[in-house]
């Protein structure tokens, strides 16, 4: 059955077992198929003479069995499960809806991708206090647990990129950028993709304290953006495609409406570009977020939907509702 499928699906599907010949394809492993190996999906029968289905149990069941040392209470015929699913439902759907937590996914902490040379590039506090003006007047500080808008260690923060989960009306990614003293922010409905054909409306916000930077909470919904943020990445940047850049080509490239940038964070790496594509009806700047051809781009990797917590925290963004 395996070499008639493989037959047939050439491009997904192999029967050998060299790992050689898997990459990027299913693996039928018809070795399984043997009287010592009874290895399954759940709900299949057993290659054993008398075919009992793999089927889930609960933990009572499992004392029970041990205290009456009764094997067999654990062994089901095709009928008995059916028996079971009519019962008592199936007791792996809640496989389908918990949400999971998986190994690994732990903040590391994160090394600047490239050196670049802005370790003298230090804003004034006054440039910082007229950069952060409009982050100020939308937010009430005494409502709002927010960071108030004043300056931040420019020295941590140097270089730094996070992007943050924000379910305000409707879910969005907030990318921001250190540059100038302050994070450099766009709204990103979509998120950002590493699949270079997707291109992503990114607008542009008003800049936000270097301390947002890790900021995640609740925001009252009669504040200002209203709703939960995590900080789903964060990490470093460094400016692409410019032999010795430095702070100050960071801040014209954004002027000038096109930034390429390389990220070194948890889940985002490689280079994107941000191009500024005009202005929308509330005269906001519109630009898109691009992912670059490289060496990571792809289109099968989607960590927004297979990492959806914080590198903070390990928080999912439902666990602050
Ligand atoms: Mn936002």
């Amino acid at each position: 059955m395996a070499k008639r499928i493989e037959a047939h699906y050439p491009e997904l599907v192999t029967s050998k077992m060299g790992k050689e010949h898997r990459t990027g394809k299913v693996f039928i492993d018809w070795s399984q198929n043997d009287e010592h190996k009874t290895t399954v999906c759940a709900y299949s029968l057993r290659a054993t003479p008398k075919p009992y289905v793999a089927a889930p149990v609960s933990w009572d069941e499992v004392d029970s069995a041990v205290q009456h040392n009764q094997e067999d209470a654990l062994r089901f015929t095709p009928e008995q499960v059916l028996d079971r699913l009519s019962g008592r439902g199936d007791l792996l759907a809640p496989v389908l809806t918990r949400r999971q937590r998986l190994p690994g996914m732990s903040p590391r902490e994160i090394e600047p991708v490239r050196v670049w040379n802005n370790s003298d590039d230090t804003a004034s506090d006054a440039d910082i206090a007229g950069s952060l003006v409009e982050y100020r007047g939308k937010r009430r500080f005494e409502a709002t647990p927010e960071p108030a808008g004043t300056g931040g260690n420019q020295d941590k923060w140097r270089s730094s990129f996070v992007v943050q989960k924000h379910s305000a009306g409707r879910l969005h990614y907030d990318l921001r950028l250190e540059c100038d003293g302050v994070l450099k922010s766009w709204a990103v409905p979509r998120g950002p993709s590493f699949d270079p054909g997707q291109k992503r409306l990114a607008v542009r916000t008003e800049d936000h304290p270097l301390a947002y930077a890790e900021f995640e909470g609740r925001i009252p919904e009669d504040q200002y953006g209203g709703g939960e943020v995590i900080v789903w990445d964060r990490g470093t940047y460094s400016p692409a495609g410019s032999p010795d850049p430095d702070e100050a080509s960071v801040s014209k490239a954004l002027k000038e409406g096109k930034l390429e940038v390389t990220l070194q964070g948890v889940k985002l790496q490689g280079d994107f570009v941000l191009v500024r594509t005009g202005l929308d009806r509330q005269e906001k700047e519109q630009w898109l977020l691009i992912k670059k051809k490289d060496a990571v781009a792809s289109s099968r990797v989607d960590p927004l939907q297979t990492e959806p917590y914080s590198v903070l925290s390990g928080l999912w963004i439902e666990d602050l509702v």
